[in-house]
């Protein structure tokens, strides 16, 4: 059986109706896995992509703005599969404004959704999976914002680079009870995500000209970094930021 082959686990990844958790949930159904497709939004698109590979979907409605349906979800993932093999914490928000604009509620709503939530979802997955002592992967999607400093995205650099902390963090406790917790940095990717900065000619033009590979990425370049880094072929790879970014940091 091939290393990468994920038929028989059940995922949990956030935001998974559009964009990149899309394109990760049907990544991983593709490698075989059942998929919870958890988020505020319609998952009908994300279903119809990822039922033609045959295993199972279960949408569960949920905003992760606050931690409130972290155990509902736990208990619908484990009343359709039994158990939850891999977490993505995908979902994510970006609220631009220059430094000395930003405003409080900017900086909560961003750190709440993802940091604190992705924390905790983490705890939750991570407390069963070491209960019954099947381990697991957890794969979080941080950003090149995680080792660079950006420009007016205050909140989102300070919750991406606390994502990747985190990473290594939980990748330290937990590495030696079977869980594998990494992160991926995806670089500039087509999605609602970087609508605002596509629609800006001079700053779309000027990111374009520092990727190597010479493209924006698209969400399903994603999709194959999620995959390996949930699969059996990961299993002693432990607390790394992964970038698939064209080539940008390599500049
Ligand atoms: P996106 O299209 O805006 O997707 C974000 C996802 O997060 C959506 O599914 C969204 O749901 C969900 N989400 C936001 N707030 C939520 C909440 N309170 N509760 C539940 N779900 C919520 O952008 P994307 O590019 O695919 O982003 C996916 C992840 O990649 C994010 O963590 C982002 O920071 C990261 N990332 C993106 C890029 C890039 O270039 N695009 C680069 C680096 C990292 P709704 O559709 O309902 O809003």
């Amino acid at each position: 059986m091939s290393r990468f082959d994920l038929t028989g686990r059940s995922a949990i990844v956030t935001g998974a109706n559009t964009g990149i958790g899309q394109a990760i949930a049907v990544a991983l159904a593709e490698a075989g896995a059942n998929i919870l497709a958890v988020g505020r939004s319609p998952m009908d698109e994300t279903e119809a992509q990822c039922r033609p590979h045959g295993k199972g979907f279960l949408a569960i409605h949920a905003d992760l703005a606050t931690l409130e349906p972290i155990e509902r979800i736990m208990g619908s993932a484990e009343e359709r599969f039994g158990r939850v093999d891999i977490l993505v914490n995908n979902a994510g928000i970006i609220r631009r404004a220059d430094a000395l604009d930003l405003t409080e509620a900017d900086w909560d709503a961003v750190m709440d959704v993802n940091v604190k939530s992705a924390f905790f979802l983490a705890q939750a997955v991570g407390r069963r999976m070491i209960a019954d002592g099947g381990g697991g992967k957890i794969v979080n999607v941080a950003s090149l914002l995680s080792v660079q400093g950006g420009i007016r995205v205050a909140s989102y650099t300070a919750a991406k680079s606390g994502l990747a902390g985190l990473t290594r963090l939980l990748a330290n406790e937990w590495a030696p009870k079977g869980i594998n917790v990494n992160a991926i940095a995806p670089g500039y990717v087509a999605s609602n995500n970087t609508a605002a900065l596509m629609a800006d000619p001079k700053r779309s033009a000027d990111i374009l000209a520092r990727i190597p590979a010479g493209r924006w990425g698209e969400p399903r370049d994603i999709g194959g970094a999620a995959v390996f880094l949930a699969s059996p072929a990961a299993d002693f790879v432990h607390g790394i930021l992964l970038p698939v970014d064209g080539g940008w940091l390599a500049r």
